[in-house]
């Protein structure tokens, strides 16, 4: 699954669109989580429900491991697709009442970090893939850019300049919000199995709080506490150069204080002296 980008014109952002429903937390997750990246892309895949009015509704997600990133691409094996859909299918195994949504992969999101909010010509080719990838169509793409704090919800691939904020927050009764629990526990459960490295952030949404109160770590506070450790050895480092470079630039003052009263010293020597002017004193140097 990749995205590669590059700037593209006539940016269309719309109003809400009622067919989709991105909740708000999820998308300032992904930011925080993402943003010490810096520079760098990734891409995730999101988990939500079809509700009954038929809109889809973007409740979680994850970030893995990506195979390659750099400041204009970012992919991710398209395993974390087989790995998304059995802990739906875990998850859609309990709270069995009727008309509670099965969850499922409902959609993608990538970073365009500094880059601005469209799909570029690569953008459409995997949101078309991924769409493929559903039984009804109903998928969505989110980007990103947090660098500069922005986020679009696309909602076709065919408009790829055209997109809404996320504002959404989930209206979840409680067989549907306990599946979405035991869909996070499995997703921490597939985490403790591989690695952190390999499955970096599990976006919990509007389930936060309950989730932390169970013991689930914080993945983007923790990137950003570590972002703000990292920056701060940074500015102490900056600081040592600093004070380092003001102490060569003292010495250097005095080196050359001592050579012009040393010069002076000579010129008034030269102008007392007789049969020799300045300029011959130059000229001999
Ligand atoms: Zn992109």
């Amino acid at each position: 699954m990749s995205g590669h980008v590059y700037p593209t014109r006539d940016v269309v952002p719309i109003e809400q669109n009622d067919q989709t429903m991105v909740s708000k937390s999820l998308v300032t997750q992904s930011m925080d989580f993402t943003a010490p990246r810096g520079r760098l892309e990734m891409g995730g895949l999101l988990i939500g429900h079809i509700d009954q009015e038929g809109t889809i509704n973007v409740v979680t997600g994850f970030f893995p491991e990506q195979l390659k990133e750099t400041p204009g691409y970012c992919r991710f094996s398209g395993s974390w697709v087989a790995v998304a859909a059995s802990a739906c299918e875990y998850a859609n195994s309990f709270s069995t009442g009727e008309g509670i949504p099965e969850l499922r992969i409902v959609g993608w999101i990538h970073t365009h970090p500094d880059l601005g909010l469209f799909l570029s010509s690569t953008d459409v080719d995997t949101y078309s893939t991924l769409r493929g990838m559903v039984p009804d169509s109903k998928f969505v793409a989110v980007v990103i850019d947090p660098l500069r704090n922005q986020d679009g919800v696309f909602p076709s691939e065919r408009l790829p300049n055209t997109f809404f904020p996320a504002s959404g927050e989930p209206d979840l009764g409680e067989g549907l919000r306990d599946r979405y629990h035991h869909l996070l526990d499995r997703l921490q459960e597939v985490r403790t199995a591989v690695g952190t490295d390999r499955m970096p952030s599990i976006l919990p949404g509007d389930l936060r709080d309950e989730r932390l109160a169970s013991g689930d770590a914080d993945d983007s506070v923790s990137a950003l506490r570590e972002s703000v450790h990292f920056l701060k050895g940074e500015l102490w480092k900056t600081e040592d150069r600093i004070a380092s470079l003001e102490m060569e630039v003292k010495t250097t003052k005095r080196g050359l204080l001592e050579q012009i009263r040393r010069l002076e010293r000579r010129v008034i020597s030269l102008e007392k002296s007789k049969g020799h002017g300045i300029m011959a004193w130059f000229t001999n140097q």
